[in-house]
């Protein structure tokens, strides 16, 4: 694919819009590193849920729930963003390349790499395929 070439997959509600620095195609994220104020809301409706039904079991020890639900929260949000950063068509991953640079080119070399191993596979199923068809 050549560089800033409109791409078909688009990203329901994304939060960022924006070009990938190594390929120049269109990005977008869904997901913030940090928490909205109605994931924020969600999780304090949830805590205050299972404060009241382990209410008989916990007493007031049920107070160090919130600080559970939302660590959890921000963990599992912190991990989708992560999952989401690195780029779908050139295997670019800022989030490494910010912590080290040599390991973030060597990530995109094993996704080229990977990239060249399936197209050599699908050539090979199509190259199969062609006989059959004449
Ligand atoms: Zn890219």
């Amino acid at each position: 694919m050549a560089p800033l070439e409109k791409r078909p997959f688009r990203i329901k509600n994304s939060r960022f819009h924006f070009l990938c620095p190594l390929c120049a195609s269109e990005r977008s994220l869904r997901y913030s590193p940090f928490l909205s104020s109605s994931l924020k809301f969600k999780l304090a409706v949830i805590s205050l849920f299972l404060f009241f039904l382990t209410f008989p079991l916990l007493q007031e020890r049920g107070f160090i729930l919130p600080f559970l639900v939302f660590s959890l929260g921000f963990l599992i949000n912190r991990a989708l963003y992560k999952k989401e950063i690195p780029c779908p068509y050139c295997g670019f991953n800022a989030l490494t390349y910010k912590k080290d640079v040599i390991k973030a080119k060597e990530e995109v070399k094993v996704f080229w790499q990977q990239e060249q191993n399936f197209n050599k596979t699908s050539n090979f199923v199509l190259e199969e395929e062609r006989p059959l068809g004449n």
